[in-house]
């Protein structure tokens, strides 16, 4: 059992601290039927929470942690220990990154159970795992040469194309598709689709009315604003209006006295607050980077427009993808524009 800490912070109440460690791997129910479990991840963000919701003649998982040998040791740990009264009898994805979908293919193989995920997530899960081994392709790194790489970053960049695959079981070739506002029953209580969109092109929340509580993924954490990227895939997308949009929208449709079980970092309450941080967070980085562009400015010179930390050759490549969300949608919106220098490299400016 974890401990009443609560805690408030901007806004914010976490009603077992705002660091909370449940414990690699240890399962706590954090409301009837609901078991949080936290797997640890090798990186800067170095943990996924993963809940397990219980039926009684089965188990439902949300988000699976990567493929690595150490994430398969916890899930038979539990399949072992706490879930082996039970099959696991649906495996759900909130969306199609390598930290949620890892194991999906893994677990629905296991137990011949199938995979539930949003018809956008499953096809670009299953496309960008087609990339695996592949080489990049001349148009994606014409479009990172046009941001201002270096030839060092654009070799860095090839040399990391096309690892998404190795970071996930493959996905079964077909799927139980997750439709937006649908009522799923689990156990013995509803559960809504929830559609988000910006992080990922169709991320799913899922609201439980009578617990009260939202798994909500990566669309809504309580310390990290979540990546909003454009990739060469679509270089002219505008990801940021989505993720305004849609959070905006979630805000209307859900209460606000709801514990929100986030993907990472502690759950909170104050779902309401902190969507409202998120969109100004976002408002206000698009004020300073049109203030910035009064002058043109390559991508690249861009970053300390939006970044208070220095952008190393590890966060290069997430850096690059938010930024030019953010100058898109400063297109889109008519306020700058884009030129193409004389070596390629795109050049942005207030109108
Ligand atoms: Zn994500
Ligand atoms: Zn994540």
């Amino acid at each position: 059992m974890l401990n009443t800490n609560n805690e408030v912070y901007r806004g914010l109440h976490y009603p077992w601290g705002r660091d909370v460690d449940p414990g690699a791997g240890v399962p706590q129910e954090i409301v009837e039927g609901v078991y949080w479990v936290r797997f640890p991840m090798p990186m800067s963000l170095d943990h996924i929470n993963i809940w397990l919701l219980e039926e009684s003649d089965g188990w439902t998982v949300v988000d699976t942690c990567l493929n690595l040998p150490d994430a398969r040791a916890i899930w038979e740990d539990l399949l072992c220990g706490h879930m082996k009264d039970k099959p696991v009898t649906r495996v759900i994805c909130t969306h199609m990154h390598p930290d949620h979908v890892g194991l999906a293919g893994w677990l629905v193989e296991k137990f011949d159970c199938p995979l539930w995920m949003s018809r956008e997530e499953f096809l670009m899960c299953r496309t960008l795992a087609a990339d695996t081994g592949q080489p990049a392709p001349d148009i994606a790194i014409k479009f990172y040469a046009a941001a201002g790489y270096s030839p060092a970053e654009l070799e860095q960049y090839k040399n990391r194309f096309g690892m998404f695959g190795f970071g996930i079981s493959p996905l079964p070739p077909s799927y139980r598709r997750l439709v937006a506002s649908e009522n799923l029953t689990i156990g013995d209580r509803y559960w809504q689709v929830v559609i988000g969109s910006g992080h990922s092109p169709e991320h799913v929340c899922l609201y439980c009315p009578a617990l009260k509580c939202l798994i909500s993924g990566d669309q809504v954490l309580p310390r990290i604003s979540p990546n909003v990227s454009v990739f060469p895939t679509e270089p002219d997308g505008d990801p940021l209006k989505e993720w305004l949009i849609s959070n905006a929208r979630i805000r209307e449709l859900l209460p606000d006295d709801l514990l929100v079980l986030p993907s990472h970092e502690a759950p909170f309450r104050g779902l309401h607050a902190r969507l409202s941080q998120l969109i100004d967070g976002h408002n206000k980085n698009l004020d300073r980077l049109f203030n910035f562009l009064k002058q043109p400015r390559r991508v690249v010179d861009c970053f300390p427009a939006l970044f208070k930390r220095e952008i190393g050759e590890d966060s290069l490549g997430l850096a690059t993808g938010e930024t030019i969300a953010h100058l898109n949608c400063l297109m889109h919106r008519g306020q700058i524009s884009r030129k193409k220098h004389s070596d390629n490299v795109h050049l942005y400016e207030q109108i």
